[in-house]
């Protein structure tokens, strides 16, 4: 545990991608509605296979999967709404998307490539990025940014 600038930050090394279901498992069982996670990393570093653990967490049923073609994907939880944006493809804010509609307090968000239109993300999110060491393991740095410091700081890992 280490505070970076002001925040609460944990790194944590996962060794499979079951290692990183898990610990996205276990940070998605500490959200609630409202709750906005930014994922920063390369492609393959992990974040959808992260965002795959949240959703085990909400109860969502269906398979979550990279959205290819599509910026959002939704997936019903037991509670909340999942919502995973994949900015990848996004090219300016301009483009014709509603996406601020989706950050709603019945709504959980998970941003892949949040840099893409940051202007459109709130400015309270939970900030993990993902780094790839090698074929199987990966550097997770979740960062409480303040306003999830709380969080961080109680996550058991
Ligand atoms: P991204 O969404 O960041 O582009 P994905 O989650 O789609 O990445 O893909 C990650 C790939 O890396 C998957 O093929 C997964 O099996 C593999 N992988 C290997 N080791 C790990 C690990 N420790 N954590 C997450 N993914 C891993
Ligand atoms: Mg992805």
């Amino acid at each position: 545990m280490s505070k970076l600038g002001d925040n609460m930050v944990k790194t944590i090394n996962t060794n499979s991608y079951e290692e990183t279901i898990e610990l996205g498992y276990k940070i998605g069982n500490m959200l609630k509605g409202g709750d906005t996670i930014i994922l920063d990393g390369d492609l393959g570093a992990g974040k959808t296979t992260f965002t795959k653990g949240i959703g085990k967490a909400l109860n969502v049923s269906r398979v979550i999967n990279s959205p290819t073609f599509t910026i959002v994907k939704s997936y019903k939880g037991d509670n909340v709404t999942l919502n995973h944006l994949d900015l990848y493809r996004l090219d300016g804010v301009g483009d014709d998307f509603d996406l601020e509609e989706y950050f709603n307090d019945s709504s959980i968000c998970i941003v892949e490539w949040p840099y893409q239109a940051f202007d459109i993300i709130p400015k309270k999110y939970l900030k993990i990025v993902i780094k790839r060491l090698d074929d199987t393991k990966r550097e997770i740095t979740i960062d409480g940014n303040t306003y999830y410091d709380g969080l961080v700081g109680d996550l058991d890992v």
